[in-house]
C-alpha cells in the first residue's frame, strides 16, 4: 500500500483531477521560494548561534578534566561550499559569503570578540593568505601569538592578536533534522535542530551537551565497541554508560556555571512522545530512572556547593580506565 500512489498514476496516466486550482503564477512561487530559503538560513543561523553560546562555558571550564584539548578563539567561518545546496545562493547574494572563508559567528564571551572580530569580515596571514576558521592549525599559530589581518567592506586591519582559551577538543555540530537527538562520536558532539528546539531553556539544553561530553570524556564509544565484541549483554553496559554520561555530565553542566533546577523535566516531556521507555529500559535507562538520577545528582552537587567541596563526580571503584 506504501506504493499506491504512484502506481496509480502509472495507471490512470491520462485522468486528470476534478477541479480546478487557482493559477499561482511563477513569480509568487519564487518570491515564496526565495522567502523560505531566508527563513531557513536565519534558523539554521539562530540555531548554531544558540548551541556554540551554551556548549562554550562547559567546554571552556572543563578543559581540566579533558584529555584532549585545544586552543579556541570563538570564531566560525564558512564558505558558499560549506552550505547545502538550496541555501547557496542566499548564502552568497544575501549573506556576502563567497568562495573565501568568511566570518559567520564570533561567540559572545570570547578572545575574537574582544579582539573585535566582526561577522562578515575576512581573515588573512599578513603575506595574504585567507584564514579559515576550520584550518587545522589556524588557533595554534594565534595561540603562538602571530599576527592576523582583518579585511573589512574594503578596508584593512593589520596586526590583529587574538588569544585562544583553551577548550575540551570536541568539534561541536549541529545536524538540522526534526529528529530529537544528540550524540557522541568519540571527537565531536553532534545535536540536532530537533533537540535544539525540543529544549526549553539553555539549562535544558547545556544538560545535553554535558551528557555528550561525558560519554566522550570517558570513552564510552571505544568501550561500547569493545563491549560489543567481548560480550553478549552488550545493552546492560551501554546503559550504564548512559546513566554514567547522565552523572558525569550533570558535573560538567554545573562546573560551567548552569543552575540544574528541573532540569529532569525534559524527561517528563519526552515521556509524552514516546511511551515505551516510561516502563521499558533498552540501551538507555528508563525515563523514570533517568528523572531521578539527575535530581539526586542534583542534590549532591548542591551539597558539595554549599560546603565548599570540589565539583568532582565521586569516583567508582575501577579508575582505571578514566
Ligand atoms: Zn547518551
Amino acid at each position: 500500500m506504501k506504493y499506491i500512489s504512484l502506481f496509480c498514476f502509472v495507471l490512470t496516466g491520462c485522468a486528470t483531477p476534478d477541479t480546478r486550482l487557482p493559477d499561482i503564477g511563477a513569480d509568487k512561487r519564487f518570491a515564496e521560494q526565495s522567502k523560505q530559503v531566508a527563513a531557513a538560513f536565519d534558523e539554521m543561523h539562530r540555531l548554531r548561534t544558540r548551541l556554540r553560546r551554551v556548549a562554550a562555558p562547559i567546554l571552556r571550564e572543563n578543559a581540566g578534566l579533558c584529555r584532549k584539548t585545544r586552543p579556541v578563539a570563538g570564531i566560525l567561518t564558512k564558505t558558499v561550499n560549506d552550505f547545502s545546496e538550496a541555501l547557496q545562493d542566499e548564502a552568497r547574494e544575501g549573506r556576502g559569503i563567497d568562495d573565501e572563508p568568511t566570518v559567520v559567528h564570533v561567540l559572545g564571551d570570547s578572545p575574537a570578540n574582544r579582539a573585535g572580530i566582526k561577522v562578515r569580515d575576512r581573515l588573512q596571514t599578513p603575506e595574504g593568505d585567507y584564514l579559515s576558521s576550520h584550518g587545522k592549525d589556524f588557533e595554534q599559530r594565534l595561540a603562538a601569538g602571530e599576527e592576523i589581518v582583518i579585511l573589512r567592506h574594503g578596508k584593512r586591519i593589520d596586526n590583529v592578536v587574538i588569544s585562544p582559551e583553551i577548550h575540551c577538543d570536541y568539534r561541536l555540530k549541529l545536524k538540522m533534522t526534526p529528529k530529537i537527538n544528540a550524540y557522541a562520536t568519540g571527537k565531536s558532539i553532534i545535536v540536532t535542530s530537533g533537540m535544539m528546539n525540543f529544549t526549553q531553556s539553555d539549562e535544558e539544553l547545556a544538560y545535553i551537551i554535558g551528557h555528550e561530553l561525558a560519554h566522550n570524556t570517558h570513552g564510552h564509544i571505544r568501550k561500547i565497541v569493545s563491549n560489543f565484541v567481548l560480550s553478549l549483554f552488550q545493552t546492560k553496559y551501554i546503559r550504564l554508560f548512559e546513566a554514567e554520561a547522565d552523572y558525569v555530565g550533570l558535573y560538567y553542566v554545573a562546573r560551567a556555571g548552569y543552575t540544574l533546577d528541573g532540569i529532569e523535566e525534559i524527561w517528563t516531556r519526552l515521556a509524552r512522545l514516546s511511551t515505551k521507555p516510561i516502563y521499558k529500559a533498552g540501551t538507555h535507562p528508563t525515563y523514570p530512572d533517568r528523572f531521578v538520577l539527575i535530581a539526586a545528582t542534583r542534590e549532591e552537587i548542591k551539597t558539595k556547593q554549599a560546603t565548599g567541596q570540589p565539583l568532582l563526580p565521586n569516583p567508582g571503584n575501577d579508575n582505571k580506565s578514566r
